[in-house]
């Protein structure tokens, strides 16, 4: 039967039945790409399945290709290619995070480009019936992949802006927000169901697609500004899984089996790392999609006067004869560690100690860093041993029977008041108990800086804290020199 239907030449709605198994083996090797990646051991050969099936997708694309000409493809691919490797060449690490929100928003902006093309040309993308109309799944699929397109552009919009330091990153709340966000999602959904029995084509029709496209870049809009300070890691995941259903919604209006396959994965895997993040950092899942509901109006501490406190400062010479003397150090690497890029001397360190019997582990926090994972990359870049990396919730308990904890670049992820001051816009994230650690090292540039959340940390002013204040390369590179 398989093969007759092979020999035919075709399945479905106009698809070879060769594209729909080259786009099938393109989604198996998707899935195994994310496999590969769900360790730092197989994320290598996790990517390379990712590239293979992605080439797949694409020649089988352009083969099948029949809404554009393949000169029409070809000048699109090549002017975005070259935007791409321009914008790729010059970013640096620390600049990713409000990349991927930049790009997220590209998709969902693509997504409401799509299905605007396809309400005004219906034909061209056989999505018609005998009569002419648009057919009724087609007007849901087209609905809903412009109003998930428009939210995930605004809210991408919103979420470079606050990365990348153009915007406060503190929450704004509006008023009466989470009822202007409920009846605005309501009026969407409802203009979606007007649209989707709406008859004939006509002024009305045009009227409900451009209303559902303008409510949806404002809900976009809405939902990201209320969240901010340490939660922005969350919103980055969040809005990876919408530009996936905005794909998937895309993949349905240009029946196109690989992008809904593609967009599905990428929509259900942003979804599940936003529930990991979620409740690594003690937050409410529901409370950040449904855009801060339930956030109090507590500000974050940025712009608040410090007082001046005592605190104790030491140079490399010193930090490099306690870490000699020591049985075992744990390593806190944080944003400023990839700010000064410098994993791979604090590697070399690492090494210098352990061969003076020094033992020495890395923690990391699930959102150290400016992106899931920031800090697995950079040790992984440096050959950090995975084994001697862990997460919050296996090294914690540690800390307790530590003689060092190193804090290289590290503040949010260390700062006590996310225990202890309900005011705080970090309280309730779990955090290293570095105050447990019999000595303390605090690497950052000065006592001015504060971290992400912009608030004071009581751990550079504890008996047992002693400050190294460097740009982190700088001061690793002398440790290592001090310990030679
Ligand atoms: P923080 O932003 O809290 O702290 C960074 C520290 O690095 C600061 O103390 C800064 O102090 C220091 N620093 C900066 N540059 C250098 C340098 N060249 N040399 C030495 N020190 C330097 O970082 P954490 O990793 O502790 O916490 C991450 C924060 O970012 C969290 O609040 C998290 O919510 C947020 N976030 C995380 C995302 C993610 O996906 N992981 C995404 C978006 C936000 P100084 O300026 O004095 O040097």
């Amino acid at each position: 039967m398989m093969l007759s239907v092979l020999a035919s030449g075709a399945v479905g709605a106009g698809t070879p039945a060769w594209a729909m198994l080259a786009y099938l083996a393109a989604g198996v090797l998707f899935i195994l790409a994310l496999r590969g990646l769900s360790s730092p051991q197989t994320s290598r050969a996790g990517n390379r399945y990712g590239m293979i099936g992605m080439l797949i997708a694409v020649v089988t694309t352009l083969v099948t290709h029949d809404v554009a000409t393949l000169p029409e493809i070809g000048i699109a691919m090549f002017l975005g290619g070259v935007i791409g490797v321009t914008v790729a060449r010059k970013i640096a690490m620390t600049a990713m995070p409000e990349l991927v929100a930049g790009f997220h928003s590209l998709v969902g902006l693509a997504a409401v480009v799509v299905g605007l093309a396809a309400w005004l040309d219906p034909a061209s993308f056989g999505i018609t019936d005998s009569a002419g109309q648009i057919l009724t799944v087609s007007r849901i699929e087209l609905g809903l992949g412009i109003a998930i397109g428009a939210i995930t552009f605004s809210g991408s919009v919103i979420a470079f802006l606050k990365l990348s330091g153009r915007m406060s990153g503190n929450p704004i709340l509006l008023p009466m927000r989470h009822f202007i966000n409920l009846g605005t999602l309501l009026a969407i959904l409802g203009m979606i169901a007007a649209y989707a029995v709406s008859g004939a084509a006509g002024a009305g029709e045009g009227q409900l697609i451009i209303w559902i496209t303008v409510a949806a870049f404002i809900i976009g809009f809405l939902l990201i500004i209320p969240i901010g300070g340490a939660d922005m890691p969350v919103v980055v995941s969040m809005l990876n899984s919408y530009s996936g259903w905005a794909a998937a919604a895309m993949g349905f209006t240009l029946g196109n089996t690989a992008m809904i396959i593609t967009g599905a994965l990428v929509g259900s895997s942003g979804a599940i790392l936003s529930y990991i993040m979620c409740k690594a950092m003690n937050r409410s899942f529901i409370s950040v999609i449904a855009g801060g509901f339930g956030a109090d109006d507590s500000g974050s501490g940025d712009g608040e006067p410090r007082e001046q406190r005592p605190y104790k400062q030491g140079s490399a010479a010193d930090a490099a004869f306690m870490l000699e003397q020591a049985e075992n150090v744990i390593i806190i690497p944080g944003y400023g560690m990839a700010v000064a890029q410098a994993q791979h001397a604090l590697r070399e360190m690492c090494d210098l100690l352990e061969e003076k019997g020094v033992s020495v582990k890395f923690a990391i926090h699930p959102v150290a860093g400016r992106m899931p994972g920031h800090m697995n990359v950079l040790l992984a870049e440096a050959s950090v041993d995975y084994d001697k990396v862990f997460e919050l919730e296996d090294i914690n308990s540690e800390f307790a029977q530590a003689d060092v904890a190193f804090i290289i670049g590290a503040n949010d992820v260390v700062n006590p008041a996310a225990k202890t001051d309900k005011s705080s816009p970090i309280y309730g994230m779990p955090v290293f108990d570095v105050d447990k650690a019999k000595q303390v090292f605090f690497i950052k540039r000065s006592m001015g800086g504060v971290g992400y959340a912009g608030v004071d940390n009581d751990v550079f002013y504890m008996d047992q804290t002693m400050m190294l204040l460097s740009d982190a390369k700088k001061m690793v590179e002398e440790i290592v020199k001090s310990i030679d």
